[in-house]
């Protein structure tokens, strides 16, 4: 099935239950099992069932089915957070003494999460160039466990070399984790690309209107008999002291998010509530006809930038004189580059200006609403960075950045052209 009908209809059954057409919320901390014996064998993992909320809910069972599926991915697992996806991931295959790989394009909460936070427990970051990844095989050693990138970065706008870098990662067994946040599952698979884990913040463009906070994380097929194998990730193929002997490669479930559930929610429990995880399904049903119309509205809208005297430059995939253009025609869907545009103007103070003068714009530290936003990333998602880490991340101080929301562009040029002045 094409995935804008696997985003309708995947992971639910309507002969089950009511057969509502609209998926239950399943708004219940906890399952009443059988007798003691179906307790134990749920929790040795003899049978499948529901355990505990913030290890399993129905309600995220079938948003899990789903985006799995559209990712092409064979699990998924919904967190509280794309923060907490990305931690979890990380945690699932890094301890003191190890370390990871991370892009130079990426997220604010990223770069403080993924090298001072972690740090804390022992585990060193080190930085490679993601957009042609000239750097990242010198970078790799035995202790290396995740190589750590977005598809299309958030708020540099960059796109990696998937390609380049999946090989690179193959050749040394490293595994690959893709912040897919900004691209959504409509517009990129990494899966398709090789990579073997896919991260998202959902709270972006697949919940669509700004109403919840969550994360999601995938897996790709065959990363079981990868792990059997694997020395570099030896904690899946030996015994788990933490529960009870288990030897995850024995388990014929997906092992990567197994052992996200079983160790780190249970232990750290950044689990998705049922009535987000409910928002989060209703939003994939419509997420490919939003991104379509968000990219085709920033297209529009950055060839007005470009056109304007006051904007020094633009930065948008779809444009053919941008740097990411080639990447984004190979990689995404009929070279649909998504709703993130950032701009430059003469300086901080005019950036901040533009941002006081806009009307139809909200001035919000998010992206993916169906309404239009505007940032000024250097005083607000970004101003915890260094001077220095906001030049290595690619932030300007008179960087504005956009996201573009499904407004009739007419309104939405209108208003930015009142601003700009
Ligand atoms: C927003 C965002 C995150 C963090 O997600 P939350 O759901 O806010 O925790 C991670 N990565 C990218 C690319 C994002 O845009």
């Amino acid at each position: 099935m094409e995935k804008e009908t696997i985003a309708l209809h995947a992971g639910y059954d309507k002969k089950f239950g009511y057969g509502t057409m609209s998926v239950p919320i399943y708004q219940s901390t906890a399952y009443a099992f059988r007798d003691a014996e179906h307790a134990a064998n749920l929790f040795a993992l003899k049978e499948l069932g529901q355990l505990y909320s913030r290890l399993t809910n129905p309600t995220n069972d079938i948003l899990e089915a789903r985006f799995a599926q559209v990712e092409g991915g064979a699990a998924a697992l919904a967190v509280a957070s794309g923060q907490s996806a990305i931690f979890y991931a990380i945690a699932n295959v890094a301890e003191a003494g190890d370390n990871i790989i991370i892009s130079d394009k990426i997220y604010g909460g990223s770069v403080t999460l993924l090298t001072h936070t972690i740090k804390r427990f022992g585990i060193t970051a080190k930085v490679f160039k993601s957009e042609d990844a000239s750097n990242l095989e010198e970078l790799i050693d035995d202790r290396t466990k995740a190589i750590f990138f977005e598809s299309l970065s958030n708020p540099q706008i960059a796109i990696a070399d998937v390609e380049k870098i999946v090989d690179i990662a193959k050749k040394y067994g490293v595994l690959t984790i893709c912040d897919n946040t900004v691209a959504s599952p409509s517009l990129f698979n990494p899966i398709k690309w090789g990579v073997d884990i896919v991260v998202h913040s959902i709270s972006k463009y697949t919940n669509g209107q700004g109403s919840a906070i969550g994360g999601i994380i995938v897996e790709r097929d065959g990363l079981n008999e990868f792990f059997k194998k694997s020395t570099r990730y030896a904690h899946f193929n030996t015994p788990d002291d933490s529960y009870h002997g288990l030897v995850y490669t024995d388990v014929p479930l997906p092992n990567f998010t197994l052992r996200v559930r079983l160790a780190l929610l249970r232990d750290i429990g950044a689990c998705l509530p049922a009535f987000s995880s409910w928002l989060f399904i209703q939003g994939l049903e419509t997420l490919s006809i939003r991104m379509d119309k968000h990219s085709s509205n920033a297209l529009t809208v950055a060839k007005f930038l470009s056109s304007h005297p006051k904007v020094k430059s633009v930065n948008y995939p779809g444009l053919e004189n941008n740097s990411g253009y080639e990447k984004a025609q190979k990689y995404f869907k009929d070279g649909k580059a998504s709703g993130l545009i950032s701009f430059d103007v003469g300086s901080f103070e005019e950036a901040k200006r533009i941002i006081d003068s806009v009307e139809l714009f909200s001035v919000v530290v998010n992206i993916g609403d169906s309404k239009s936003l505007i940032t000024h990333p250097a005083s607000t998602t970004h101003s915890q960075l260094t001077q220095e880490e906001l030049i290595k991340v690619g932030v300007n101080p008179s960087t504005i950045r956009l996201s573009i929301g499904l407004e009739d562009t007419k309104d939405l040029i209108a208003d930015l052209s009142k601003a700009l002045g």
